[in-house]
């Protein structure tokens, strides 16, 4: 289960219209309590997604921003460490489906890492809709996780 606050679920839905009709995306600090992830902050970053930087396929390329995100490691590492000067961690990483289901994609399933939360936003024709969170289970396989609004 993760919990968040209006306020925070707002960040990541107006980040999400925002960026589209590319993805958007962003991390989550907070705590985690065994299965009980906690959020106090949600950052928005930069999608700095660029096929040809890196070894993926020309359909990776194609798709552009609008199929694919990344968060540069450079920014990556900064946040860890932001994270970590406030006693907190990097407890998952937010990013929006443009026109498309609020629904793990396989790429999405081959860059994630365990014990993250995945909260994806569907955003349909520019307005942000469903809200889903994922976690990988023991299999690397995507499970969906409960949303508890605070
Ligand atoms: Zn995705």
């Amino acid at each position: 289960m993760i919990e968040l606050n209006k306020e925070q679920l707002q960040t990541i839905l107006t980040h999400a219209e925002s960026t589209y009709p590319e993805e958007c995306c962003g991390v989550i600090f907070g705590h985690m309590y065994r299965d009980r992830k906690t959020v106090i902050e949600i950052i928005p970053t930069e999608n700095a997604w660029n096929g040809d930087a890196n070894n993926f396929s020309d359909d990776d390329v194609n798709h552009g921003k609008k199929r694919r995100y990344t968060i540069s490691p450079q920014e990556m590492f900064q946040l860890q460490k932001s994270a970590r000067e406030r006693n907190l961690n990097i407890i998952g990483i937010f990013h929006s489906h443009p026109d498309n289901p609020a629904i793990p994609s396989e790429f999405d399933r081959n860059y994630a890492w365990q014990e993250y939360s995945y909260i994806i936003v569907s955003v349909q024709k520019g307005q942000a809709g469903d809200v889903n969170s994922w976690v990988l289970d023991d299999d690397s396989q995507f499970q969906q996780e409960e949303i508890r609004e605070l």
